[in-house]
């Protein structure tokens, strides 16, 4: 309890994907009783993704909605509680009482764990969004053996474009990497092995101006323009994977945790600590590499164990006034506070 009687959270989790909720169970089952702020849409990724065969555990593969459902359970059974909405903005602090907001309702905590995701950048084409799950995917790693027999386009030149086109090649017919120009921006050892496969070709410089559906609703061709003659041609596949990067979803801490040029969060060595004590960060709002819902999960139990250590181990901060009833403790100040 702060002076005035109002509660601080041992720890508010600030997103609802494999991550987040991950976190939750494990600070759940911890008696941390976490409180997640699981936005609108909650699921994450996964909530727009079909099945998924990946995951451990599950042999016969699982819907990705209803994975992140069970996950949701699975949380809420130890006692985790959940705030279907948006945070708007948060105050961090070195070490004191953390604050996020919903509108003007202020939220205390001990700790945050953020574990807000990132999303695929997308084309912004016609065609893109309503063919997705209809043919066009953003995740070649996780859809690519749909596609088994089939003429599929990575679009893409960097290094994810090259890993998705070498992974969707052990089942696609044919493969195009699609690439808006003439050099490429993978490293030469990706785009090297890209090269070594026998059905693989490279189309340049090339983008995608639409994706068109057939009679079946599915995928019939994508429209091409040559970006440097502006000339544009039908071509036809059953598959597309757009590989061009993704965004962390930083926004709401930018500017007060230490972020990367391209805002992913940056975490102390192999551990889930920001640079501010107290504030952790988990899953592919900080991940630039893998984000598998299996890597997230793993992150989240991480993060989730990084904030009960600090709880444990840290002494409270002078501001914060949760222990005895309320009353300020007696506590030496931080290094530097
Ligand atoms: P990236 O390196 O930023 O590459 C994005 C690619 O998409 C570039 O070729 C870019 O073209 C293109 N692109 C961006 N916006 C586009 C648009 N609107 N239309 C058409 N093309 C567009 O992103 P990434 O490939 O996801 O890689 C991210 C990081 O993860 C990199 O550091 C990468 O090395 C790393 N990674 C490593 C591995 C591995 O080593 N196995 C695997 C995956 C990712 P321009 O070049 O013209 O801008």
């Amino acid at each position: 309890m702060t002076e005035d009687g109002k509660k601080i959270e041992n720890v508010i989790i600030v997103g609802g994907g494999p991550a987040g909720y991950t976190a939750a169970l494990y600070t759940a089952r911890a008696n941390l009783e976490p409180l997640v702020f699981e936005g609108f849409q909650w699921g994450g990724q996964l909530q727009n993704t079909t099945d998924v065969e990946n995951y451990p555990g599950y042999p016969e593969g699982i819907m990705g909605p209803e994975m992140m459902n069970q996950f949701r359970a699975q949380a809420e059974r130890f006692g985790t509680r959940f705030v279907s909405d948006d945070v708007d903005r948060v105050e961090l602090s070195d070490g004191g009482v953390q604050k996020v907001y919903l509108g003007d309702e202020e939220h205390l905590a001990k700790t945050v764990i953020l574990a807000m995701g990132a999303e695929p950048r997308r084309l912004g084409v016609p065609g893109e969004l309503e063919l997705s799950g209809g043919g066009v995917s953003t995740c070649g790693v996780c859809d690519g053996a749909f596609f088994k027999d089939r003429k599929v386009i990575v679009i893409g030149g960097g290094d994810s474009a090259m890993e998705d086109a070498i992974f969707v090649s052990k089942f696609a017919t044919e493969l195009a990497i699609v690439n808006r120009r003439e050099e490429f921006r993978a490293s030469k050892i990706m785009k090297a092995r890209a090269e070594e496969q026998p059905n693989i070709s490279f189309k340049t410089p090339f983008v995608a101006e639409e994706f068109v559906g057939g009679e079946n609703g599915k995928l019939d061709h994508v429209r091409l323009k040559n970006a440097e003659t502006g000339e544009s041609e039908d071509f036809p596949v059953e598959g597309a994977f757009i590989a061009i990067g993704h965004i962390p979803k930083s926004e709401i801490v930018d500017g007060q945790v230490g972020t990367d040029e391209d805002g992913y969060i940056l975490v102390e060595g192999d551990s889930t600590r920001t640079n501010l004590a107290g504030v952790f960060a988990v899953g592919d709002v900080v991940d630039h590499t893998y984000r598998q819902a299996v890597t997230a999960a793993g992150s989240g139990c991480k993060g989730a164990l990084d904030a009960e250590w600090y709880l444990r181990d840290t002494p409270p901060s002078p501001e914060a006034h949760w222990q005895r009833g309320g009353e300020p403790v007696e506590v030496a100040p931080t290094p530097g506070g």
